[in-house]
């Protein structure tokens, strides 16, 4: 029989769905995901870097901020047990999975300007417009305020005299990084359209994101 009960026992078994989102290599995507939540990212074909960003859904002013988070955790890097902080110093995401352990919070998000100007390839896709796409689907947010992302599986290494470097990443398919979510956030995620320098591979892929109530067991 079905009645009302059982009605609602259907849709909140519904909401205890997992909500995957695959996303194209070089494109971007947004999600939602709530306080108590897990937010799962896979590089699925490997050495894939994907810009992460993520706003608070209930004040779009505040958004992870890697510079505050470097303060915080005193390190360039983060790994699991690091809280990520909110340019108001909240706590918004922390790491509680890491299989790769090769993350970056120093380089911006590649934008129409790096591909034009340093490059001379006008047009092409480029990770800023992708975050800012992701977040629109949900948040009307200019996309000056979109925040500096943390650049998952970017292999941006510390190289002789305190110098840094981008090459490309580790990461093999299905390493995976996933966030304990400790505020309701809107997210966006751009697996790198960067086809002219290392950094991918030379060929963006695919990436993947799931949002969940549990920590993914077979991801
Ligand atoms: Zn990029």
């Amino acid at each position: 029989m079905l009645t009302n009960q059982n009605i609602q026992t259907i849709r909140d078994m519904n909401v205890l769905d997992d909500q995957k989102y695959f996303v194209d290599g070089g494109f971007g995507i947004g999600f939602v995901a709530k306080s108590g939540q897990y937010v799962t990212i896979i590089d699925l074909k490997g050495a894939q870097a994907g810009d992460f960003v993520a706003i608070n859904q209930n004040d779009p002013n505040e958004g992870l901020s890697a510079v505050r988070t470097r303060r915080h955790l005193r390190s360039l890097f983060f790994g699991v047990g690091d809280t990520l902080l909110s340019n108001h110093d909240n706590p918004m995401l922390k790491v509680v999975v890491d299989t790769i352990g090769v993350h970056d919070s120093t380089v911006p998000a590649c934008d129409p300007t790096r591909y034009s100007v340093d490059f001379g390839v006008p047009g092409h896709r480029n990770c800023l417009e992708n975050l800012h796409e992701g977040l629109s689907e949900y948040q009307e947010i200019d996309i000056l305020d979109v925040p500096e992302p943390f650049n998952l599986f970017q292999n941006s290494p510390v190289v002789d005299g305190g110098r840094t470097g981008v090459v490309n990443p580790p990461s093999k398919a299905g390493d995976h990084i996933v966030f304990e979510v400790l505020m309701d956030v809107i997210c966006a995620l751009s697996p790198c359209p960067q086809d002219i320098i290392p950094g991918n591979g030379l060929c963006p892929t695919e990436m993947k994101s799931i949002v969940s109530n549990h920590i993914p067991s077979n991801e």
